[in-house]
């Protein structure tokens, strides 16, 4: 599955890498990923992205 990153959406609560260690943020608290500056990244289903994706409260985060 194809997630991809909208960081001007991302108010920097914190809450999507209480779900997966995928998400990791720059200095101030925006989303980033944590392997990559890129804005989109494969990865195998996994239940707690899916949920992080679900409870981003702007949709910063979005399933392609
Ligand atoms: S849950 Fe959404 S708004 Fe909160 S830090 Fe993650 S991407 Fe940003």
């Amino acid at each position: 599955m194809k997630v991809s990153i909208i960081p001007e959406r991302c108010i920097a609560c914190g809450l999507c890498q209480t779900y997966s260690p995928v998400f990791d943020y720059d200095d101030d608290g925006i989303i980033k990923f944590d392997s990559s500056e890129n804005l989109q990244k494969t990865f195998s289903d996994d239940p707690n992205i899916l949920q992080a994706v679900k409870e981003c409260p702007t949709k910063a985060l979005l399933l392609d």
